[in-house]
């Protein structure tokens, strides 16, 4: 069960896990604990071309199908949470300008992950989080130029993106709905300032910053599609992001089963391994059930993706299953390890620290309820 792989998605999945060995594991582990980004790990996935896994042969990129790429990044995750979301903030970064931007916009987002670099997705503010209506940041149209002003909050790969995608109020007084408009901005736009990272619990492989716009002037032709188009966008690119969040948490899932299995076996109490224990056997089978659940889910998701179809519903359920499923492996995983599952020399006390992310970002478990909950309501 899983994903559906080619031949050729096999190779670069193959090509990816051989990324993925010890050596790759103990940077990222020493890198965990410093909080600051891997250089040496990302320049690694950089030269085995991890940048074209996610972007489509037209453009330079592998053109591997959706379902190979979750197979990537989640293998990605099952090594580093934190890691693999700097290339899952890439894939929501990369978004906007799938779905509106014109050939110039994707040229620019998409030489700069080609190159193995990192793109930003500036949306939350202090006053918008879950309400993403609560945007304050402005762009105000000055002749062919958009002037932007405001503060972004917690933005993935914040510290070191070379280029960011912002939205901003073009229209104060319009409806909600239609008051914002999304802008590329380059990562050296002069007026763009980064603060200092976030020291987060987990997914410290990954950057966290707070993105100032203070008069920073971007051409009229950065704006990614129409005027006032900014929130439809922003919803469908989280849609679709969405998908590859649930892929991201099913990596820690995988990992925090395949830990707790081998350490169940290997461990003796009563005189015998833990796993002849039902109670033990009973965790690893609730873990993989849920996460071969979620795993389906998002695999069904990433098919109606595939095909043009709407995923509103779709991913709400992918994301939030898998969120869940990684937040429950990983606490299940602590407790089948005891003690050692508390301590920082054994693996799964950093599953648990990064599992909890995928429950609050790209929308919190809470709101993907109520998505599910109302499409049933206005579907019925
Ligand atoms: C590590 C990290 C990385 C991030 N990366 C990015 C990024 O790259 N780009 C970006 O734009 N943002 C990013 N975010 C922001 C993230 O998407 C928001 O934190 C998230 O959407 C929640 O917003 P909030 O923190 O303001 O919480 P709030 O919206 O204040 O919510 C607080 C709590 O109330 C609940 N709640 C809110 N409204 C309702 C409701 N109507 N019904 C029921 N419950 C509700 C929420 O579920 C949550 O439990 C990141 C955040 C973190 C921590």
């Amino acid at each position: 069960m899983g994903y559906q792989i080619t031949e050729f998605g096999q190779d670069v999945l193959d090509d990816v896990k051989r990324l993925c060995d010890r050596t790759l594991e103990a940077q990222l582990r020493a890198a965990d604990r410093s909080g600051e980004r891997p250089a040496e790990a990302c320049r690694a996935a950089s030269e085995m071309g991890i940048g074209a896994a996610f972007i489509a042969e037209e453009y330079g990129g592998a053109g591997l199908e959706l379902q190979e790429q979750a197979a990537v990044l989640e293998e990605l995750a099952a090594c580093d949470a934190g890691f693999a979301v700097s290339y899952m903030a890439n894939r929501l970064a990369q978004a906007p300008v799938e779905i509106a931007g014109s050939a110039l916009q994707k040229k620019l987002v998409y030489d700069v992950l080609l190159d193995g670099g990192f793109a930003g997705f500036c949306l939350t503010e202090d006053q918008a989080g879950s309400d993403i209506s609560g945007c304050r940041t402005r762009a105000v149209r000055q002749g062919d130029r958009y002037i932007l002003d405001g503060n972004k909050l917690f933005v993935t790969n914040g510290p070191d993106a070379e280029i960011f995608v912002a939205f901003a109020v073009t229209d104060p007084d319009g409806e909600t709905k239609e008051s914002l408009s999304a802008f590329l901005v380059p990562g050296d736009a002069e007026g763009l300032t980064r603060g200092a990272p976030e020291h987060k619990l987990g997914i410290r492989n990954s950057g966290t910053c707070e993105i100032s716009f203070n008069r920073v002037s971007v051409p009229a032709g950065y704006r990614i599609g129409e005027e006032g188009g900014g929130f439809s966008l922003a919803v469908r690119s989280l849609e679709q992001a969405r998908i590859w969040c649930g892929v991201t948490a099913l990596g820690v899932a995988r990992r925090a089963i395949s830990e707790s299995t081998a350490y169940a076996k290997e461990r003796r109490q009563f005189g015998k391994p833990l796993s002849e224990n039902e109670v033990i056997l009973f965790k690893l089978a609730d873990m993989e059930m849920k996460t071969e659940a979620a795993r389906l889910c998002c695999s069904a998701a990433l098919e109606r993706l595939e095909k043009g179809l709407a995923v509103t519903k779709e991913s709400a359920i992918a994301k939030c299953l898998a969120a869940d499923a990684a937040m429950e492996c990983a606490t299940e995983a602590v407790q089948i390890f005891g003690g050692y599952g508390y301590c920082e020399e054994y693996p799964v006390e950093k599953l648990l620290r990064d599992a909890k992310i995928f429950q609050i970002f790209e929308g919190t478990n809470e709101i993907q309820r109520l998505i599910v909950g109302r499409s049933l309501v206005r579907e019925r």
